[in-house]
């Protein structure tokens, strides 16, 4: 065992004599010993240590270094149920013991200790890491792990896991994003199960349910690559999306599986960085059907066809800056004098019932502008009922 100076053990002594510290507490105001830890460290000089020591609860920590080890313990218990590769410890601690100990510190002139909100991080990772063979991670750690040495509370924060994924709609009749709970407008309450959102069906709901299941996670949050209506459904290889996954068990997903629920086909997902700060680039193919106010010919669809193929679109928002859709393909079909089929590909996110039916359409008269659009062209009021998506091309997938 190595030699303890005079001079630390007088001063430990001094100390001791007026303020009862822990072994931790002890150990860790003399950095100049070397030892495994400030708790081996604070027992040596404490052996040391002659005069008559007062007794008590420890001033600077008030014993709750004790309940270190067994808050490592608690802790890994909880961790069973997660999938992480590495970890960060952050330790709530109120504010008095940091200033008892600098008090302390201030009146024996100690310097160079760590302090003890550190010595807590450092000692619970150490005991983490050795049992579950993991490591501390101090810049983007997959776990951040709170713990309150006072409480006892401790807190696990999974990072967001981010998937990239496509779904089919092959069933009419629902939306694709989910609304919030009308009984608590999107605080949680009992009757949404704490999730702010409506139960009602809708393509969100089904995936969220479906990713939370299969992270065993809290909660999924969307960034959707374009939309459709509730009339509409998804076909072709599927609308893209990205979700972010809010506190997630597990952080792996077999490629293999798929899921069909209520007409919703969840596509492989895979598992990304990130989630894009802007929306890539997209493309989608539309088939569109049109009811005409007036009756139409072959004649007037050509002229149709011939106007918007290979055309560009300008779109004018209420109070947002103009901008242009390419459209590319156009085809049109006619089912009878009043009714057309068409079938078109063209930029994502052009409002496709807008784009048919100009302002005569009733929704959102007002809203938004695009030129030319169908019913132009035509010459007549035009109207879309209901479109699908046939497919959706995203740029540099
Ligand atoms: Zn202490
Ligand atoms: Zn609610």
């Amino acid at each position: 065992m190595p030699s303890i100076g005079k001079s630390i053990t007088n001063l430990a002594g001094i100390i001791l004599a007026d303020y009862p510290l822990c072994n931790w507490c002890l150990g860790r105001q003399f950095p100049s010993i070397k030892g495994d830890s400030n708790e081996v460290k604070g027992k040596m000089i404490r052996k040391e240590v002659k005069v008559k020591t007062k007794k008590g609860s420890c001033f600077i920590c008030q014993d709750s270094m004790q309940s270190l080890k067994e808050n490592s313990a608690k802790i890994l218990e909880q961790l069973k149920d997660y999938e992480f590769d590495d970890f960060l410890i952050g330790a709530k601690l109120p504010k008095d013991f940091m200033e008892r100990e600098d008090s302390l510190r201030a009146k024996f002139k100690l310097r160079g200790g760590e302090a003890i909100k550190s010595e807590i991080t450092k000692e619970i990772g150490k005991i983490i890491a050795s049992k579950t063979g993991k490591r501390v991670n101090f810049r983007k750690p997959n776990m951040t792990i709170l713990v309150n040495l006072v409480s006892g509370e401790i807190d696990l924060n999974p990072k967001p896991l981010f998937v990239y994924g496509r779904y089919l709609k092959m069933v009419r009749g629902f939306p694709q994003k989910r609304r919030k709970c009308r009984n608590c407008r999107g605080k949680g309450c009992s009757e949404c199960e704490y999730t702010g959102f409506s139960k009602e069906q809708s393509v969100e709901q089904i995936l969220a349910q479906n990713l939370i299941k299969r992270f065993d996670a809290k909660g999924a949050k969307f960034t959707w690559i374009g939309g459709e209506s509730s009339e509409s459904l998804v076909l072709g290889n599927g609308r893209p999306f990205y979700a972010e996954i809010v506190k997630p068990k597990l952080r792996h997903t077999d490629e293999s599986e798929m899921l069909e629920e209520n007409g919703i086909i969840l596509k492989k997902i895979k598992i990304v960085d990130e989630i894009p700060k802007k929306s890539p680039n997209f493309m989608v193919k539309v088939s569109a059907h049109i009811k005409f106010a007036e009756e139409i010919d072959e004649e007037k669809l050509y002229v149709l066809k011939e106007k918007l193929q290979n055309s560009e679109v300008k779109v004018v928002p209420l109070k947002k800056k103009p901008f242009t859709k390419k459209i590319y393909e156009f085809d049109v079909e006619m089912i009878n004098e009043r009714e057309a089929k068409a079938t078109f590909k063209c930029d994502g996110g052009l409002n496709i019932k807008r784009f048919i039916s100009s302002s005569n359409s009733d929704v959102g008269k007002y809203l938004l502008e695009i030129t030319p659009n169908v019913s132009e062209v035509i010459g007549m009021k035009a109207d879309c009922d209901t479109f699908d998506i046939l497919d959706v091309e995203v740029l540099n997938e």
